[in-house]
């Protein structure tokens, strides 16, 4: 579907939702769009997407931030990573307590020495909530034209300590250029061997339509590892934007000037 610039596109994760879970993660998703939203009028596609997410993480109710799971050890450790797109700049952290990771992604983005720091952060982050939702992520499209993307989680429940996914892999859980924008979600482990956020890329660049783009990497992953695995938001320069997915849902949304759409299940196009 073609949107007006500027345009973001979030998720709340791909998984077995239920519809209990779904409530809150569409009053939270249409929260966390309000907000992206508002950052993409008056900033830039990669503040948008920041802001997008980080609301997403303190909301508690998905996979990320506040409500990230437990590890092996009973102890949160967050993954995230964000990229703009017009420079190919990248920042992301592994395996941190932090309150906000994708914020502290963002630090390591702007200072430019490195793109992925592993283990920061000191605050104790013990996770009392009951979490419905899974990883968050986000894609936008600003008014001059740029992309951005991010993605942020608690990983997988019972991790083991150390454990790194694909959420803050560029390429795996993120990627963004000047030509396409994607934020990944699933198992991590199947996700980091495909990299489909670059696959899209190059399909896109190579001058495919984004829906199919994302349709065919999507194809690839059901064919090589079955069902119930991975869910991909994307967007392209032109403003389409496009959500797949082989699990029973994914939390997504969209806003514009004139759409705003959030769903879960199969069957709402956004
Ligand atoms: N991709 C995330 C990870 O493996 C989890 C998820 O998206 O649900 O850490």
């Amino acid at each position: 579907m073609k949107y007006t610039r500027p345009v973001i596109l979030i998720h709340g994760g791909a998984g077995d939702w239920t519809s209990r879970d779904s409530d809150t993660a569409l009053r939270e998703l249409s929260n966390a769009l309000d907000r992206g939203f508002e950052q993409l009028t008056k900033g830039s596609s990669l503040e948008a997407v920041v802001e997008a997410v980080a609301y997403m993480e303190d909301s508690g109710a998905f996979d990320a931030g506040r409500g990230s799971v437990l590890n092996a050890k009973g102890e949160v450790e967050m993954d995230a990573g964000v990229m703009s797109g017009k420079d190919l700049r990248v920042g992301a952290v592994a395996a941190v307590k932090a309150r906000n990771p994708v914020k502290e992604a963002l630090k390591v983005l702007r200072d430019g020495r490195h793109v992925l720091m592993v283990g920061g952060g000191r605050e104790e982050m013990i996770n009392q909530t009951e979490v419905s939702g899974d990883t968050v992520g986000a894609v936008a499209l600003d008014m001059e034209g740029s992309l951005a993307a991010a993605t942020s989680t608690g990983g997988i429940r019972g991790k083991l300590p150390g454990r790194v996914g694909d959420s803050p892999i560029p390429g795996a859980g993120y990627y963004a250029t000047t030509n396409v924008a994607v934020s990944s979600t699933g198992i991590g482990e199947l996700i980091l061997r495909v990299l489909p956020a670059k696959e899209v890329d190059m399909l896109v660049s190579m001058g495919f339509p984004l829906e199919s783009s994302l349709e065919a990497v999507l194809g690839k992953m059901t064919s090589l590892f079955g069902e119930g695995i991975v869910g991909m938001i994307g967007l392209d320069k032109q403003g389409n934007g496009h959500a797949v997915f082989n699990t029973k849902g994914m939390a997504r949304g969209v806003m514009s000037k004139d759409v705003k759409k959030v769903a879960v299940f199969q069957g709402d196009r956004i």
